[in-house]
């Protein structure tokens, strides 16, 4: 009998639906060799959500959400909803989509692909091999803390932390941590901020379950440097939510291409899988977009939602071998390319990969 999964599936805005395409035609392939029986929800968020509905987040897309074992998404956002009100704004869509799913634990694995080296700004003896893993709380800090206003001569934000908001994001990371290289390096600026100074206590607590895993603590700007200069030296980078996002972005450009980068967000009842890029509306329509990283996003949702870890491997495999072979998307063209792919292109060559997998 066929396993069977149910997809929420949110293409988005931009290259979102041909990137997400891409995605499910890979999986389509993997449901053959693995007899999955998969069922795809096509839900609405962002500027297309609100064109059609008047709201970014239609409470119908967190209903099917939230019925569904995985959300598969691609990206939101583009110039003609910039000028809408804050609430209205594709972006808001998404942080209220975390908020209601609970999603407080993203998932940012960084590793450099042997054929892509080149790619990187960085030196080859510095990114060769990079494997890590940046944590990153998503549903709390400054982001969301209250009071935060904008007055006639002042403006604030306040970044809050409370000790179940720290505890369970660093029992996540201690947890990724003992599945990989067993090392935790939390970041923070306990040096200035007492915010900072309180989640480092309640990380050193929770280290305390975990005596395998080695723990270390580092202010966000010396992280910053360090993450460049010696990436190697990390395992998983634990943070909160603004050092996270500052974090990752600069981590992601180690591997070269932002089309690449797969990520999680886990925590409440169903997980949200997603690239770490945007909807790069300067090229969307034109199947250039790399449709990499949401393939492997797709390779993380089998992974982490349905614990699938041979099926998330094949996909995998098969991005590493059609790199392999040189079948490249334009914005990776000049490292190593032997045929320059549209989209649909370095989707199917991966699918007939994954379909070739016993
Ligand atoms: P972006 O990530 O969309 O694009 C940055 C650059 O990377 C662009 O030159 C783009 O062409 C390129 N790029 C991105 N993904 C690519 C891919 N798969 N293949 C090849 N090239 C790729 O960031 P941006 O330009 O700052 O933002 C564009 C829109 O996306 C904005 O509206 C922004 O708010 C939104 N955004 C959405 C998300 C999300 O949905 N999670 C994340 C970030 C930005």
């Amino acid at each position: 009998m066929s396993k069977k999964y149910k997809i929420a599936v949110i293409k988005g805005d931009g290259i979102g639906p041909e990137i997400v395409d891409e995605a499910i035609k890979v999986l389509d392939a993997l449901a053959s060799v693995c007899d999955f029986d998969f069922k795809y929800d096509e839900l609405l968020m962002g500027g297309n959500a609100y064109d059609i509905t008047g709201d970014p987040l239609p409470q119908e897309t967190i209903d099917g959400c939230l019925e569904a074992d995985a959300v598969l998404f691609g990206a939101i956002g583009g110039e003609k909803w910039d000028s809408l009100s804050k609430e209205k704004r594709p972006e808001s869509g998404l942080l209220r989509l975390r908020k209601e799913l609970d999603l407080y634990a993203n998932y940012r694995p960084i590793k450099v692909y042997d054929e892509l080296i080149d790619a990187s700004s960085l030196k080859k003896e510095v990114v060769e091999g990079v494997d890590l893993l940046v944590m990153r709380e998503l549903t709390g800090g400054i982001y969301f803390g209250e009071p935060r206003a904008v007055e006639e001569n002042r403006a604030y934000n306040t970044m809050v932390y409370t000790k179940t908001e720290i505890k369970r994001i660093a029992k996540e990371a201690f947890e990724a941590a003992m599945k990989r290289g067993k090392k935790v390096c939390s970041v923070d600026k306990a040096n200035v901020l007492e915010v900072s100074g309180f989640w480092r206590e309640i990380v050193e607590e929770v280290a305390k379950d975990y005596p395998e895993v080695s723990l270390t603590h580092m202010y966000i700007d010396n992280a910053a440097m360090q993450l460049v200069r010696d990436p190697k030296q990390f395992d998983v980078i634990l943070t909160g939510n603004i050092f996270g996002d500052i974090l990752s972005d600069e981590a992601s450009m180690l591997s070269g291409s932002i089309g690449l980068l797969p990520s999680a967000s886990v925590g409440g009842k169903v997980g949200l899988y997603e690239p770490i890029h945007g909807s790069a509306p300067d090229i969307a329509g034109q199947g250039i977009a790399n449709p990499i990283a949401t393939i492997a996003s797709a390779s993380m949702m089998l992974r982490f939602a349905f614990g699938e870890i041979e099926a998330a491997d094949k996909i995998q495999s098969a991005i590493e071998q059609v790199l392999k072979e040189g079948y490249r998307t334009k914005d990776i063209a000049d490292y190593g390319a032997k045929e320059i792919c549209s989209t649909t292109e370095l989707g199917s060559y991966i699918a007939e990969y994954v379909s070739k997998s016993k």
